[in-house]
């Protein structure tokens, strides 16, 4: 597994008790890549994160982060990694600026505090107290604190929960900036639209298991053939009414109708030959390709 990959994980098992809660995940990270571990509650991916950061033990299986063991990794090790907590461990009467520069201290090449609280979006609050920022104030001072130390790779579990939606759009702004410096990142996140941004790809898990990796855009089995229609049923027609060829999968919600079609461009001809023995135009027609959210959806549902 040496070489250039930042994360390389093979077979990774880690049970809790009777509990197995993830069950032979692959990955590779490759070095300056942004790349999100995307699942429902309780897939894994905090489990997984944990192992990877070396603060869990793991069950089985190989990993590799920047090269080393995490369970064997040693302070020279851990300083050139960034870690955001999900629970914070700020001091709520220190300022920003103090903050920062009492974390700078841990590493032995820290980047500049004014850097990183420019990088971070916190210019305004450098001289605030914690105690006096926002919750995503808060959260943005322990991205800071990941950074500091001026780290090759930084893990970002589910770093935006709770932030208001200009604050997450900074925070994009902020992932942008690393990449741009050749840091590897590895987050988590809930919202797909945050994994489609800023990921160069992503890996579905559920029940412990990948069941899904690649590019954002790509993921997903048939998606580049795959479009969903969607229309609102003309006047005086009902859903019983569709041509029986449309092929794909019909959902009818109050009078608008979405088809997700692997043959996008037949159902439409098909529609518009319907179409127009009911008045000719379809309302509010769109035609779109599944979204990351569609696919995560189709991929993590219930059986
Ligand atoms: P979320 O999106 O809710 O944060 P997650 O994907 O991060 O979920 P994990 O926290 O890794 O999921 O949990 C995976 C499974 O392992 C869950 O079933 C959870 O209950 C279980 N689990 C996690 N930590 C422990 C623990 N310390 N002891 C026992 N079981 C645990």
């Amino acid at each position: 597994m040496v070489g250039e990959s930042a994360i390389g994980v093979r077979g990774l098992v880690k049970r809790y008790g009777a509990v197995e809660a993830v069950r032979g995940i692959d990955l590779e990270v490759a070095r300056g890549e942004v790349f999100a571990l995307l699942g429902p509650n309780g897939a894994g991916k905090t489990t997984t994160v944990e192992i990877l950061e070396g603060y869990r033990p793991r069950t089985g299986g190989e990993v590799e982060v920047l090269g080393v063991d995490p369970g064997l990794g040693g302070r020279a090790w851990r300083s050139r990694i960034g870690i955001v907590l999900q629970s914070g461990e700020t001091t709520r009467e220190l300022t920003v600026r103090d903050t920062l520069r009492l974390w700078a201290a841990y590493y032995p090449a820290p980047r500049a505090v004014t850097d990183v609280i420019d990088l971070v979006g916190l210019g305004e609050k450098a001289d605030a107290r914690i105690g006096r920022l926002s919750g995503g104030q808060r959260r943005r001072v322990e991205v800071g604190m990941a950074l500091i130390g001026n780290p090759e790779l930084v893990f970002l579990d589910e770093p935006t929960t709770g932030f208001d939606p200009e604050a997450r759009r900074q925070f994009w702004g902020v992932i942008g900036g690393l990449r741009d410096l050749g840091t590897t990142v590895f987050l988590t996140t809930h919202y797909m639209d945050e994994a489609q941004a800023l990921a160069d790809r992503v890996a579905i898990v559920k029940d412990g298991q990948v069941v899904a990796e690649g590019p954002p855009g790509e993921l997903g089995p048939g998606r580049d053939q795959a479009a969903v229609i969607t229309f609102v049923l003309p006047d005086g027609s009902q859903a019983s009414d569709l041509p029986a060829g449309l092929g794909g999968e019909t959902a009818v919600n109050g009078r608008r109708v979405t088809l997700r079609s692997e043959r996008p461009t037949a159902a439409l001809g098909e529609l518009a030959v319907w179409a127009a023995r009911h008045g000719g135009e379809l309302a509010q027609l769109t035609v779109s390709r599944p979204s990351l959210e569609d696919v995560y959806l189709e991929l993590t549902g219930a059986p």
